[in-house]
């Protein structure tokens, strides 16, 4: 009957498409892996702009503390030789506070070491990561080249047996399809089961239903979306 091997072309159609599908799946594969190592990279990269930031905090507090160090130093020379009293006491006050100063400035300095030492971990681990990543991408491309080429072949074959297949479709009933097909993607012809097209849901009154049970095999148009169906039961 005519509309089996319509029903054939179809379901060649579909799996030719499916095949398209999967192809980009596959593809997809290796732009997603793409773009999370960009995003490490760049991850990364910000890191290291932070850790040299804080190397120039860190140089910059240290030669701080030496300086405040050897003014303490010199100023606790100065003190034995002083012996105005006011001179004294106003070195002493001075001494405390550089001492004050020398204690809070180590502290900060502690804490930039930890940031410093937190950083150079995650950079490490990040690093790691990225190399393991490399490896990554050189297996994935070649297992994403070895299934493209395999969806290639078997979209190949079916690419032939449509030809066939399409050369034993009536051309107007073709002609038909064609143009359902051109409006929509997926699935155009149905085999009717329920009092509705399966295309897109329309329940026409139970007579029409009926009209067409007393032709099967014949291929109608929904009058709703225009695609294709047809009863493949008995005749009512
Ligand atoms: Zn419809």
């Amino acid at each position: 009957m005519a509309q089996e091997k319509l029903f054939e072309l179809h379901s060649l159609d579909l799996t030719l498409l499916d095949l398209d599908r999967q192809t980009a799946a596959q593809k997809k594969r290796l732009v997603t892996h793409r773009e999370n190592t960009l995003l490490r990279q760049k991850r990364r990269d910000q890191l290291k702009d932070q850790h040299k930031t804080l190397q120039v905090e860190v140089k910059q507090l240290e030669l701080s503390i030496e300086q405040a160090k050897q003014r303490k130093s010199a100023l606790g020379h100065k003190v034995e030789r002083v012996i105005n009293v006011r001179e004294l006491e106003a070195l002493t006050k001075e001494i405390t506070g550089l001492g004050v100063e020398i204690e809070a400035r180590e502290e900060t300095l502690l804490g930039l070491y930890e940031r410093s030492e937190k950083l150079d971990q995650e950079l490490a681990s990040l690093e790691a990561d990225l190399q393991r990543r490399g490896g990554e991408l050189s297996r994935l491309e070649v297992d994403v080249a070895a299934q493209v080429k395999l969806l290639a072949e078997t979209a190949a074959t079916a690419r032939q047996a449509r030809t066939l297949v399409e050369a034993q479709v009536e051309p107007a009933l073709l002609a038909r399809y064609s143009r359902a097909r051109t409006k929509y993607e997926g699935a155009v012809l149905f085999a009717i089961r329920d009092n509705s097209c399966e295309g897109c849901g329309l329940s026409a009154p139970g007579y029409e239903w009926n009209r067409i049970r007393q032709n099967p095999g014949n291929v109608y148009d929904c009058s709703n979306c225009g695609r294709l169906l047809v009863y493949v039961g008995e005749a009512l």
